[in-house]
């Protein structure tokens, strides 16, 4: 991958280097073709008009959704706020006020979550997972038993790599007459996505996790409960009054194209590329193995480019400031990273607070080549040997 600085970027799970193919069908709604999607009387509206359903088209069928099922958002940060805040504020027909979530979610729902409970007066429940980041279905269905609910389950965690089987959350959530919220912002790249076979009624998304640009994300809302959503921004009526302001073409065109990548090439042969270079980055550190270990599940039930690794007796803070500028890795979620706090996924599957603080995650993905896993697990043996020195 070409960069301006000379350093390894093993920070997948963060964000995405942008594909070049997806840059390039960008580039063209930045200049010649800048009209707004919205303007409906001349040539420049229409063609980014165009182009805005041609995108929503292509991230829909990623999901297996329809196009008007496709909010585009500024992120899934935003979309995760519309679906949460969307039904809470919304003419819940169910009169659901329960949700159920993880404690491995993303911040954006953790937080939104809480002013569920603390604004709107929701009952919050949380799942228990297990020392894999797996959730527990019977608890799930125990729970549903009792009372319809919300459910938001992150489909692939961001700092473990857990994959959920979102399936089975569906078809309990149908049984049961709840919703189904799906974060779904790291799954594109690590399984297949159907809303429809895997019963999701609502599904966000984020171009900058599947190599598309930052600034722009989705949320799919199934046609029939749209009418329940209450937009958590109001503007025109763009997006059938779903969510207000100018949508951005260039970015749903980037983010249409990162999809359509996805969606027409085998992702399976992407995920083993992929997985070849976490099986290197582990062998080339056997040396090391007596303090090493990994976080999280076993490779089947993880995102192909997810390696969580805990470095025994090391603080992780200082790894990563001696593999600066030479290897980018994180001991986190970026929107939590700089936070004293041991990260609160490692603590939820069980870790102690210095093991969570002797953990780092290293995700590879698309661009990553062999040369840089060697080349980084080299300088990563000499920062462990001068620690351990
Ligand atoms: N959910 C998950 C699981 C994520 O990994 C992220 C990004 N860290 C988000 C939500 C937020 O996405 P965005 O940056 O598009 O707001």
């Amino acid at each position: 991958m070409m960069t301006s600085h000379k350093s390894i970027y093993l920070d997948y799970q963060s964000t995405t280097p942008i594909d070049n193919r997806v840059l390039s069908k960008m580039a063209p709604f930045l200049r010649e073709e800048f009209g707004n999607p919205h303007s409906s009387e001349h040539i420049y509206g229409w063609n980014s008009n165009k182009a805005v359903e041609t995108s929503q088209r292509n991230v829909a069928e990623l999901i297996n959704a329809d196009l008007d099922e496709l909010v585009f958002t500024s992120g899934a940060t935003e979309a995760n706020n519309l679906a949460l805040l969307g039904l809470a504020r919304g003419e819940n027909r169910r009169k659901i006020k329960r949700i159920l979530t993880t404690p491995i979610e993303h911040k954006s729902i953790i937080n939104t979550a809480r002013i569920l409970r603390d604004v709107y007066g929701w009952e919050t429940i949380t799942i228990p997972v297990d020392k894999c980041g797996l959730l527990d279905l019977d608890y799930i269905e125990m729970q549903l038993k009792r009372e319809p609910s919300i459910l938001s389950v992150i489909a692939v965690n961001n700092e473990i790599g857990t994959i959920q089987p979102i399936k089975d959350i569906g078809r309990l959530s149908m049984k049961y007459g709840s919703l189904f919220h799906c974060d779904a912002s790291q799954a594109p790249t690590a399984i297949q996505l159907d809303v429809i076979e895997q019963n999701v009624d609502l599904m966000s998304l984020s171009a900058h996790k599947m190599y598309g640009p930052k600034g722009i994300g989705g949320l799919y809302i199934r046609r029939d409960i749209q009418n329940q959503i209450e937009p958590i921004i109001y503007g025109g009526d763009q997006q059938n009054g779903l969510r207000g302001g100018t949508i951005p073409t260039h970015l749903c065109v980037g983010m249409g194209e990162a999809s359509k990548i996805i969606y027409s090439k085998d992702l399976q042969v992407e995920i083993e590329a992929i997985m070849r270079m976490g099986d290197l980055f582990l062998n080339n550190l056997q040396d090391a193995e007596n303090i090493i270990k990994v976080n999280g599940p076993k490779f089947s039930n993880r995102h192909p480019g997810n390696l969580n690794l805990r470095f025994t007796g090391l603080p992780a803070q200082e790894i990563i400031s001696r593999l600066q500028p030479r290897v980018a890795a994180s001991t986190g979620s970026a929107c939590t990273s700089g936070d004293p706090e041991p990260s609160y996924v490692l603590r939820a599957i069980g870790l102690s607070v210095d093991e969570a603080k002797s953990s780092i995650r290293f995700s590879f993905g698309r661009f990553t080549t062999e040369n840089e896993i060697y080349e980084a697990t080299e300088i990563l043996k000499e920062v462990l040997s001068q620690m351990k020195g």
